[in-house]
């Protein structure tokens, strides 16, 4: 189904991407099938060629991985035009998990002798992927704080091996929110490969590409899924035959290919994303001012509150604050379990972008075997709470947290 490039952004979330089906069924089906059929040996050549469009084994495509495939590049090009004032084209490639999305990025761009140049606060599972598997495949990493311009292309211009820029913004914990104009603008400039994890803000509140990066990946087990029902990444880039070449070719042998039934509860998920964000972002601008009132709080880290450092660079590239924030406990670690344990609502889990509210308490969880001075350097401070916001009525939430801040 061809949606128009007028349709608003929720038209494009309900039918983008969506072929009409075979058997008439209104909704693509879970196609669970491993193999597909050819009627000649002439057909297998052609389509083996590229001449005819057809499926032919699972790990290199499947008609329901397809639909959340085409979706999610029409919601990350949405309203985008190119530099000759035609609509933006993107091609993305679903995969097993946010990490092997990003894993076939990494080693589909940069090789043995290059180096990648990346901020700190990364999501842990990335972190740990450039520290310790990239260096014994001969890939280092550059970190550098991204707030500062000078520093980064003293960096850039001292080290020409560096080839990819890895950006993450908004990020853990305290949501620091980077500049896609200026840093991808750097980037550019010496020659870079410039990537986005776009996870926790969605093509809803950001879209990388107006910045002129290459490549967006998401873990889609967050928000784009939505309902917390399934692991899963999407890889997305606007050069179309890289994407179809090599770095098709990076993902097919790597093996990080999504399923049929995940990818099914993925375009459900999909289907309701302007509408969800908008709910999440509002409950979560609630929270966030009732929480910066609060006595026992010490500060909160909410894109969307003026006192957050990155407010005004999270204003410029994004929708609004988002659905994501960060509290610190005056009274810390104690005050943290304690907390966690008087909720009777939220949920105690990790993760985040699931229609329910979901808290953490990284120190006494996640970080739990982690050096105190080092989550502390990571800002992992003895009081803080994750809060991915959630749908559920306002009232209800702040009604909870009131309570077990008591
Ligand atoms: C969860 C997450 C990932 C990893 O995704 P998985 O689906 O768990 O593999 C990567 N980046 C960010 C920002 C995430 O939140």
């Amino acid at each position: 189904m061809k949606v128009e490039n007028s349709a608003g952004f929720d038209t494009v979330c309900i039918r983008g991407g969506h072929e009409n089906e075979s058997n008439r069924a209104h909704l693509t089906p879970i196609y669970a099938s491993s193999t597909y059929v050819f009627d000649t040996a002439e057909q297998s050549i052609s389509v083996f060629k590229g001449d005819e469009k057809g499926y032919i084994y699972g790990r290199w495509g499947n008609p329901t991985i397809n639909e959340a495939e085409e979706k999610i590049a029409l919601l990350e090009a949405y309203r985008i035009t190119n530099s000759n004032g035609n609509p933006l084209k993107l091609k993305a490639i679903l995969h097993s998990s946010g990490m092997s999305a990003i894993t076939t990025m990494l080693l589909g761009n940069i090789k043995y002798g290059q180096k990648l140049i990346t901020h700190q606060s990364l999501y842990g599972g990335t972190h740990e992927l450039i520290e310790k598997i990239l260096p014994g495949l001969g890939i280092q990493s550059v970190i550098v704080d991204f707030h500062n311009l000078e520093k980064v292309e003293d960096v850039l211009r001292a080290d020409n091996n560096i080839g990819l820029m890895y950006i993450e913004t908004p990020a853990n914990p305290t949501l620091q929110c980077i500049d896609l104009e200026a840093l991808s603008s750097l980037g550019k400039s010496y020659g870079l490969t410039v990537c986005v994890d776009n996870t926790f803000a969605t093509p809803y509140l950001q879209q990388p590409f107006r910045y002129d990066v290459d490549f967006v990946m998401h873990s889609t087990t967050k928000f784009l899924n939505g309902h917390g029902t399934a692991i899963g990444g999407v890889l997305i880039g606007k050069d179309i035959d890289k994407m179809s070449g090599p770095i098709t070719k990076t993902h097919r042998l790597l093996g990080g290919n999504s399923n049929p039934f995940d990818a099914f509860l993925l375009t459900n998920g999909l289907r309701t994303l302007g509408v969800r964000m908008d709910r999440h972002c509002s409950n979560a601008a609630q929270v966030a001012e009732f929480l910066s009132q609060h006595p026992a709080v010490a500060t909160v880290n909410y894109l969307g509150l003026p006192s957050h450092p990155d407010h005004k660079t999270a204003m410029r590239q994004m929708k609004n604050g988002g659905a994501m924030m960060s509290f610190e406990l005056k009274e810390g670690f104690d005050a943290g379990v304690k907390f966690i344990n008087k909720l009777n609502m939220c949920t105690n889990a990790v993760s985040l972008g699931t229609c329910d509210t979901l808290v953490s308490h990284a120190p006494s969880s996640t970080h739990m075997g982690v050096d105190r001075q080092q989550r502390l350097m990571f800002g992992i401070t003895d009081g803080l709470i994750r809060m991915s916001v959630g749908m559920e009525n306002v009232e209800d939430i702040i009604g909870d947290l009131n309570q077990a801040l008591k």
